[in-house]
């Protein structure tokens, strides 16, 4: 019999930049994991790439909870930045009016993909007293200083260990090269903006060191230590962030503290889309919109892009999206196997059947070992689609009773926990995509299969079952046939079961 681990969670290994190593991951309060993940720019739709590391950062708050740590994570929004002050003013709005859209647009494609919000949300623009603050705190260290236009940098000579993250090779880096046109007033080239100065027609804040708006470097700390600390658990974003945007995080929050900022750093890997770097010129970029428009169901994406563990580079293919939207559908069918037959109670002679109860132990222990190693996503999904192949074979043998169906289910519900695609609840997201493409006026990017298909309610479905059924009853077969088929035409698969109809959306 393999070993139970219920009795005691594993700690998840989880890499750290910082380090270099696999370090274990636990909360250092002992009551709850303080996580920071930076959020979305909000000047556009979210593209796959982002969704890949917020869906990643998903996986790891998911695995947190099911082994019994409860997580207090927050995540950004960025809500003032250049490329915002730029599509607002092309839009000729201020940035208030600007980005509500792009937020909602954001959190709408996070519960199309499941993602759980964070326990905090915090937008930039209703933070700027902190960053205030925390540009002053650094001035009076010697830290930050002025430059003539208003603006504040930070003097990276203030800070020896710049670099310990991503261990750059910063020598290139000389004093008094000229990077920005705007920056010429710095003290070194390599000193970054805290604060940039109000320019005419910019988004900018009368405070206490001056007229401007905050350094996008500065808005994560000043949050990130609101809500956590000074010193928390993990810091999480895309490995572009690693440098300069983390560096920088750390190099302003040590010197303001004295303390370590966070502990553990967790980058994840760009996406590349057919094997190419995303790019709107190449005609390889997709936001979410854009796949659930092409007829995609949200579920597969969302399994598409966790199935590869985030410190490997994932190659986003349509052919590998059409094999996660089959495995989604594997993974139903045998959860509906499991629930919908009328296993047979084992009886005391037969005792336990050693081949199934040797499976259901190794999968369980597979799905959990390989998450606790750094997250590996690709073997927790192999453990349990392993788990489903044995068990239907094990079923199709007559080797299946209730209490292994029991056992399986506990199982799967452990990797839904973290997975999240078992329920069908596609249709909803590609109707809002569809209603959200047409009151934008982009009809013509929806693929032709969703328009064809009438929607229809779950209470009309219903209602038709119940007429089919009653049909059968009367012996009118040829009536029974027409709505199997009326329904088949929107979609709708009818199943006929031991316990009655069952039917899904395709
Ligand atoms: P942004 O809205 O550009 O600030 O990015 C939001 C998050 O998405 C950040 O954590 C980025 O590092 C991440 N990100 C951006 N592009 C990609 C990509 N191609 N693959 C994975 N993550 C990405
Ligand atoms: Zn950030």
């Amino acid at each position: 019999m393999s070993k139970t681990i219920d009795s005691e969670p594993m700690t998840l290994r989880l890499f750290n930049t910082l380090t270099g190593q696999l370090d274990p991951l636990a909360p250092s309060d002992g009551k709850s994991l303080r996580m920071y993940a930076c959020g979305p720019t909000v000047y556009d739709y979210g593209h796959i790439g982002n969704f890949r590391t917020f869906l990643q950062v998903d996986v790891l708050r998911r695995f947190l909870k099911l082994s019994g740590v409860p997580v207090l994570h927050v995540m950004n929004i960025t809500d003032v930045d250049d490329k915002i002050i730029r599509n607002a003013a092309q839009a000729g709005v201020p940035i208030g009016e600007y980005t509500p859209r792009f937020v909602d647009a954001f959190f709408e494609d996070l519960e199309a993909l499941r993602v759980e919000r964070p326990e905090k949300i915090a937008r930039a623009t209703e933070h700027i007293e902190r960053m205030v603050e925390l540009v002053q705190k650094l001035a009076a260290a010697g830290a930050a200083y002025q430059t003539e236009d208003g603006s504040w940098y930070f003097r990276l000579a203030a800070f020896p260990e710049y670099g310990k993250l991503s261990k750059k090779d910063l020598s290139g880096m000389e004093d008094g090269a000229r990077v920005d046109v705007d920056e010429y007033e710095k003290d070194s080239a390599r000193d970054f903006a805290l604060w940039k100065a109000a320019k005419p027609g910019e988004a900018s804040w009368e405070t206490a060191i001056g007229r401007g708006r905050p350094g996008w470097h500065i808005e994560c700390s000043a949050m990130a230590m609101e809500y956590l600390g000074e010193s928390f658990d993990l810091h999480a974003g895309g490995e572009d962030l690693m440098f300069p945007h983390h560096e920088n995080e750390i190099a302003q929050s040590e010197t303001a503290t004295h303390k370590p900022f966070a502990r553990h750093w967790m980058h994840v890997r760009f996406l590349l889309v057919e094997g190419r770097k995303m790019s709107k010129s190449e005609g390889n970029f997709f936001t979410l919109r854009d796949l659930l428009l092409k007829g995609h169901k949200a579920s597969a994406i969302r399994l598409a892009l966790i199935s590869v563990p985030y410190r490997h580079q994932l190659n986003f293919t349509f052919e590998g999206l059409t094999e996660a939207t089959s495995a989604v559908e594997r993974l139903r069918t045998f959860h509906d196997r499991l629930t919908n037959t009328r296993w047979p109670a084992k009886n005391e002679a037969q005792g336990n059947d050693e081949e199934v109860a040797k499976a259901i132990g190794t999968a369980k222990e597979d799905f959990y070992a390989a998450l606790a190693n750094d997250l590996n996503t690709a073997e927790a999904r192999a453990a349990i689609f392993e788990l489903v192949r044995k068990a239907n074979t094990f079923a199709d043998a007559g080797k299946l009773h209730e209490s292994d169906a029991r056992e399986m289910l506990a199982v799967l519900k452990d990797f839904d926990a973290v997975f999240d695609v078992l329920e069908d609840r596609d249709a909803a997201p590609t109707q809002r995509a569809i209603d959200w493409a047409v009151q934008s006026g982009r009809q013509a990017e929806i693929a032709p299969e969703l328009l064809a298909r009438p929607s229809v309610t779950d209470e009309a479905i219903e209602a038709l079952i119940a007429e089919r059924t009653e049909a059968k009853k009367q012996r009118n077969f040829a009536r029974a046939d027409q709505i199997r088929n009326e329904l088949a035409e929107k979609g709708i698969i009818l199943e006929d079961t031991r316990d009655g109809v069952r039917w899904k959306r395709k």
